[in-house]
């Protein structure tokens, strides 16, 4: 057996990402991949770092990693973003930093698969893929038949007709969560975020990659969403944060 979990955009959420280590063991993952956005939002960024270095798995670094190990001013965010981020910075360590700072933009790492957080025509640009029309870019520097990725926070399936990224379609998650990889079509999927899901839908979101069925299917676990909240609250963090995560948006 040969799967693969692949979570992002922990933000800093220790129950959500327990939750998603816990259930994807439980489904017989033995390999682990992560786009990014480890911190930021939720209250326990320093936890989930240490978590995710610690499992030494092929990692992307995401915008807000690199804003959490910047010292800039923070521009160009929503001030809840801001107020989360300029925290964060404080309770990272510089050897955390360090180590967020070495993460690449995308990684190859398994032969099966790319990483990146937004989109791999620009992964510096930080760019929303939200349809088909914009996943094609990415789709025309795609060399693998799968590549995953986040920062939306809502879980999606873009499929390619054969190397014509002009033919890309984009399918809209509904209860059908689980889709097989036809050989000639390639597949970049967005996997949903484990730690501040926005799709209405509350509990933490991943995908696990079975090599050997060639199929990728979207999980979603429940968690201690109440204890995350109450972390948030309880380190003065905007209450806004709190608020979004029982409501998934
Ligand atoms: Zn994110």
């Amino acid at each position: 057996m040969s799967n693969y979990a692949i979570f992002g955009d922990i933000h800093g959420n220790l129950e959500a990402l327990q939750a998603v280590l816990h259930d994807s063991e439980q489904r017989g993952c033995q390999h682990f991949a992560c786009l990014g956005d480890i911190v930021g939002y939720n209250a326990n960024p320093s936890e989930c770092v240490d978590i995710i270095q610690s499992m030494n798995c092929p990692t992307v670094k995401g915008n807000h990693d690199v804003e959490a190990i910047g010292i800039a001013p923070l521009l160009g965010m929503n001030p809840v973003a801001t107020a989360a981020l300029s925290w964060t910075r404080e309770m990272l360590s510089l050897e955390q930093k360090t180590w967020i700072r070495r993460l690449p933009l995308v990684s190859d790492k398994y032969p099966d698969f790319s990483l990146v957080h937004a989109s791999l025509d620009s992964p510096k640009l930080w760019n929303y893929i939200l349809n088909a029309h914009e996943a094609s870019s990415s789709f025309r520097k795609q060399i693998k038949q799968l590549c995953f990725h986040g920062h939306t926070h809502v879980p999606q399936i873009y499929i390619s007709d054969t190397l014509s990224a002009a033919n890309t379609a984009d399918i809209k998650l509904g209860k059908e969560t689980k889709v097989f990889l036809e050989p000639d079509k390639r597949y970049f999927i967005n996997v949903g975020s484990t730690g501040q899901p926005r799709d209405g839908d509350w509990r933490a979101s991943y995908a696990i990659f079975d090599s050997e069925n060639r199929t990728v299917e979207i999980c979603r676990v429940e968690y201690d969403v109440v204890l995350t909240q109450k972390k948030i609250i309880d380190a003065g963090l905007p209450e806004r944060l709190a608020e979004r995560l029982g409501a998934g948006r």
